[in-house]
This record gives structure tokens, C-alpha cells and sequence, in this order.
């Protein structure tokens, strides 16, 4: 914290562990509430000078960030790799490409941050607003992407000129800590960036209930988030979440089908399918559903699921044991109540049995309200309904508490025109699935939280509006004044 290392004081430690060996490889100490305190001490500290340093100050620091993590693309892969299983692949061509492009986008934000000259309203004053930072703000990200959702959490943050303490996940914390040794290393000042490592009940509770606190930002879990928000609600604090996801793809009848194969097993399998933002729910045109399984069937027994550390691997492990038997007890349940369980659908054996892996599942011969259905798995299992008209896609697409990301498929250009009015979700795909950008907010409907991550649409979460309004005739005695008391003359 405040740009050095600074040893939990809970007492506990825990085991940072790769899912795809079982190995611990790294030890951390936990915060406890006094480490999370002096961290939102250091930001407070902080605060004065960096929100009032020139935007282009604030620009150069993050350029400079950008170049260092330029030069360390190959270690953050690494390492990131190591704690969450990912294929290698992944993280040096998405994972941290995407970070870094995060980084240089909002050193470029950070100077297009504007309030506005307003007019004369009543004839008698003139308004400006300002756009102004928040203060401390509270940060909460998840294991899936550890780097990227650090960078989410940070950028826009102190891009506006507001300091932060993020706690990432307890499992994950390598890369957001090297991040934070980073951000010091290229002259980002003393407590502007500051890293807890913790778990949610106590380092995360502190931090959210911290009264210096001015802002929460979390992204993980909708049952957590609801936690988050309701620990929030005492120091009427701002919030923003983004929960969880459960994307449907739908697949018209009209659609290249074999572009929709190749984007159902893209889109489902990422990440070993641990993306808010993943395919999970395949509605296809009955005409079609049976080529649609097929062949998304074939292309799922021929990934390459193994070592991650391997150039040529598909997919790796889930993050952990814990994930791992949450994802098995789901098809579990699926297969027990009469599900077809098309391919996978198994914990594999022999070697890989030493990781947390899972095998690509396709699950058919499911109702809209089976649990596989309408709950997020987070794991590489993509289920396929059929549906006959379009009315009656979108009706299932948006039968979910969830409203994160959706996908269309159809070469009707009237069909695509109406799935984006249609479907309720923060990202609407035509004809692909996952692409993100920096320039795009990214964000959910419905139980998948509210406010945007990346973009500059990212600066209405943190930023606050302030109205100046300027008399502008110089008089003493205002006409004004008459509607509270009256006076001579
Ligand atoms: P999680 O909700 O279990 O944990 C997320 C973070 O919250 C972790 O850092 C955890 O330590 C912390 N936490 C747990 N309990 C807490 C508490 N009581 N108070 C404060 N913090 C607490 O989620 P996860 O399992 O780490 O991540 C997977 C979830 O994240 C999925 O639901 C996924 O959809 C969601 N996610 C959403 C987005 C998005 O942009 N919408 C992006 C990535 C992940």
C-alpha cells in the first residue's frame, strides 16, 4: 500500500495455488480491517495532490505504466497463467494485449475529461459545470480475469483523478500486486494505487463500510454484489456492479451455421468459460438445432484441453478444486433430472486428474427453467433449446434474472436490426460472440448490476457532476431577493 509492500497484520496467510498441478506456488499474507484502514489512509493522503494534478500529468504517468507493462507483457502472462489456469495463449494474445491497450486508452481519456461552459438560464447568472473526481474509492474484482479487472477497477479511477484501494480475489492475487509494484515503479505517486489482499468477508466488508470510503466498485458474484450494495447503502456511498452473466446465443434459422459453430464453441469455452460474458444458453431454430449440435459436439471433443503453460492447449483447468465441483455438481444435477448430456459431462482422468479440469459439455433436452438454465455456471458448458418463431427466441433469450451480454446470429438484416432493440443486455453481438474494446463501455441490465467498466462512459461512474452558477449583473440588491424579505428601493 502507498507504493510499498507492506505485510498483512491478520495473522492468517493463505495458499496461492495452480489449478493446473495442485501446487502452492506463492504464499500471502491476509489483511485484515487495520491493513484495509491504513490503505484508505494512504489514498486519502493521497487524494489532494492527485486530483488537482494536470490531466496531463495523470496521462503521462499512465503512458509511462503502459510502457513498463510493454516490457513485462511475457512475465504478467506468466503469472497470470500460473494462479488461474489459463492457456498461455490466452493470456499473452488477450488477457494482457487488452490491459495494456486499456492502459494507453484512458492516458488518452484522461485529457478528454470535460465539463462544460453551460449558458445564461435566467438571464442573470452563468452556469459551468465541472466534472470532478469522488475521492477514495473501494475496489472489488474477481478471479476470472485478474489482470484485465484490475485495470477496469483502476484506470477510469485515478484517470479522473480519484485514488483507490483494490482488493482482488484472495486466489488471484499475483498479477494485481505486480501491478501495484508498477504503478510505483513508473513514479505514480505514493498511496494513488493501493492493493489489499484479502478475503471478502474481512478485508472486503472493511473496505466497502470504510467511512473514508466514497465510492464502491465491484465485480463478481450477484449474491455478493447484493451484500456489497447493502453495506454500501449505510454511508449512502455510489456504487457499481457488475454480476454476473448468463449469455444467450440465438441462432436463426437463416444464420451461417457454421459461423455460429465456431462462435458457440469460442464463445463458450474461453476462458475455460469463466467470462461474465460467456455463450451458456444456444436457442437455435428448430430447422437446425440437430447440424447446430453436431457440430458444436465435434469441434468440443477436439479442443485440446491440458498443461496451460502449453502453446498448443485449448483449454486449462478451472481456478480451483472449489470451482471445479461447483461446475461437475450443476451437470450433475442436469444429467439426474433427465438431461441429455451430448458430449463431456466428466471430471478427466489420468494425468490431468492432478488439476481442476473439466471436460467441454454440450447439454441438451433441457426445459427454460432447469436450474442449467437459468443459473450461472462458470465453467465450459453451453446448453442448446430449440425455439419455432422469433417472438418466442427473444421471449427465452430474456428469461433470466441476468442482462449482461447477448448474441444474435442471422444474415437478415431486419432480423439483427431487431434482436438489438429486442434483447435485454448491456452488450448485444450480431453474427459473433466476446470481442471487447477499450472504447466501448461494457455493463449489464437486470441482476447483472449497473454502470459501465471501460470507455469514457466509464467516467459517469467516477465522476461527479458539480453546477457553478456565476451572478453575472454585479447588482446588490436582486429582484430575486423580494420573494424572501423585502427591502426600500
Ligand atoms: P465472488 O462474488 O465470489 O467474489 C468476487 C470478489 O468479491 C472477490 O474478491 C471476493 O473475495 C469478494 N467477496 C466475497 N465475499 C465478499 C463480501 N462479503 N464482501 C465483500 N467482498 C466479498 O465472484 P468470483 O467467484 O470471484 O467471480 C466470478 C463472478 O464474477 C461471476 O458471477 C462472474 O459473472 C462475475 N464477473 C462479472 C463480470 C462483469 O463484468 N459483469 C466480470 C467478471 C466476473
Amino acid at each position: 500500500m502507498g507504493g510499498r509492500a507492506v505485510a498483512g497484520s491478520s495473522g492468517e496467510t493463505s495458499p496461492v495455488v495452480d489449478p493446473a498441478t495442485g501446487a502452492t506456488i506463492a504464499e500471502v499474507d491476509l489483511a485484515g480491517p487495520s491493513d484495509v484502514a491504513a490503505a484508505v489512509a494512504a489514498a486519502k493522503a493521497a487524494y489532494p495532490e492527485w486530483s488537482t494534478a494536470t490531466p496531463g500529468s495523470r496521462s503521462a504517468a499512465l503512458l509511462a505504466l503502459a510502457s513498463r507493462l510493454e516490457g513485462r507483457a511475457a512475465e504478467y502472462a506468466a503469472a497470470e497463467t500460473a494462479h488461474t489456469g489459463k492457456p498461455i495463449r490466452l493470456a499473452t494474445q488477450f488477457d494482457v494485449p487488452g490491459s495494456i491497450d486499456n492502459v494507453q486508452f484512458f492516458a488518452g481519456a484522461a485529457r478528454n475529461l470535460d465539463g462544460k461552459a453551460s449558458a445564461e438560464w435566467d438571464g442573470l447568472h452563468t452556469s459551468v459545470i465541472r466534472r470532478e473526481p469522488i475521492g477514495v474509492v473501494g475496489s472489488i474484482a474477481p478471479w476470472n480475469y485478474p489482470l484485465q479487472m484490475a485495470m477496469w477497477k483502476i484506470l477510469p479511477a485515478i484517470a479522473a483523478g480519484n485514488t483507490i484501494v483494490l482488493k482482488p480475489a484472495e486466489i488471484t492475487p499475483l498479477t494485481t500486486v505486480m501491478l501495484a509494484e508498477d504503478c510505483a515503479a513508473v513514479g505514480i505517486p505514493e498511496g494513488v494505487v493501493n492493493v489489499v489482499v484479502g478475503t471478502g468477508p474481512v478485508a472486503g466488508e472493511a473496505l466497502i463500510g470504510h467511512p473514508d470510503v466514497r465510492m464502491v466498485s465491484f465485480t463478481g458474484s450477484t449474491p455478493v454484489g447484493r451484500r456489497v450494495m447493502e453495506i454500501a447503502t449505510a454511508g449512502i456511498k455510489r456504487v457499481h456492479l457488475e454480476l454476473g452473466g448468463k449469455a444467450p446465443f440465438v441462432v436463426f434459422d437463416d444464420a451461417d451455421l457454421e459461423a455460429a459453430i465456431h462462435g458457440a464453441v469460442a464463445g463458450s469455452l474461453i476462458n475455460a468459460g469463466q467470462d461474465c460474458t460467456a455463450a451458456t444458453r444456444a436457442y437455435v431454430h428448430a430447422s437446425c438445432i440437430d447440424a447446430f449440435i453436431a457440430g458444436v459436439a465435434d469441434l468440443f471433443t477436439s479442443v485440446v484441453v491440458g498443461d496451460p503453460t502449453d502453446q498448443a492447449t485449448d483449454l486449462g483447468p478451472l481456478v480451483s478444486r472449489r470451482q471445479q465441483q461447483r461446475v461437475a455438481g450443476f451437470v450433475d444435477r442436469a444429467r439426474a433430472s433427465g438431461a441429455r448430456i451430448v458430449c463431456g459431462g466428466d471430471i478427466p482422468q489420468g494425468d490431468l486428474a492432478k488439476g481442476a479440469y473439466y471436460l467441454p459439455t454440450l447439454v441438451a433436452g433441457v426445459s427454460q427453467e432447469a436450474e442449467i438454465v437459468q443459473q450461472e455456471v462458470f465453467g465450459p458448458v453451453l446448453v442448446v433449446l430449440p425455439f419455432e418463431t422469433d417472438d418466442e427466441a427473444f421471449a427465452l433469450a430474456n428469461d433470466t434474472g441476468y442482462g449482461l451480454a447477448a448474441s444474435a446470429w442471422s444474415r437478415d438484416v431486419y432480423r439483427t436490426l431487431r434482436a438489438q432493440r429486442e434483447i435485454s443486455a448491456g452488450t448485444v453481438w450480431i453474427n459473433d460472440h466476446i470481442p471487447i474494446m477499450s472504447e466501448m463501455p461494457h455493463g449489464g441490465f437486470k441482476q447483472s448490476g449497473f454502470g459501465k467498466d471501460m470507455s469514457t462512459y466509464a467516467f459517469d461512474e467516477y465522476t461527479q457532476i458539480k453546477h457553478v452558477c456565476l451572478d453575472i449583473t454585479g447588482q446588490a440588491r436582486k429582484d430575486w431577493h423580494r420573494t424572501v424579505f423585502t427591502y426600500e428601493g
